[in-house]
């Protein structure tokens, strides 16, 4: 008797669901990692916005000359323009000094736990 080479039916589909089994398990924790991931990068850059304008007020002892992210570049306290990881641009919030603003990033005040949502449009 000829055996035949290949697989049954049956060893496939077991094949199939077990595989389906693991994206199940292994997906939404991939993106819960992508997700603290991102809240700790925005947590970053928040904090290094923060420093940037203390430093400039240091140096300059003026609130004037350190007034917006774009000035803390200017004047070599940041790098670059940090660029959040969830796509909401960084401001300055200005109502006691210089700081970053939380809104639109962590506005519900659980800095640095838990990111806002992002807005699909
Ligand atoms: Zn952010």
């Amino acid at each position: 008797m000829m055996k035949r080479k290949g697989f049954t039916l049956v060893e496939i589909l077991f094949v199939v669901v077990i595989v389906g089994i693991l994206v199940a398990i292994l997906v939404p924790n991939a993106l819960k990692a992508v997700a603290a991931a991102n809240t700790k990068a925005c947590a970053g850059n928040i904090r290094s916005i923060d420093a940037a304008f203390v430093a400039c007020y240091a140096d300059t002892r003026d609130w004037a000359s350190c007034d917006d992210i774009a000035a803390l570049v200017t004047g070599g306290y940041l790098e670059d323009t940090p660029v959040c990881p969830i796509g909401v641009d960084y401001a300055a919030d200005s109502t006691n000094g210089r700081r970053c603003a939380r809104t639109g990033h962590f506005s519900a005040g659980n800095f640095p736990h838990t990111h806002d949502a992002v807005v699909v449009e």
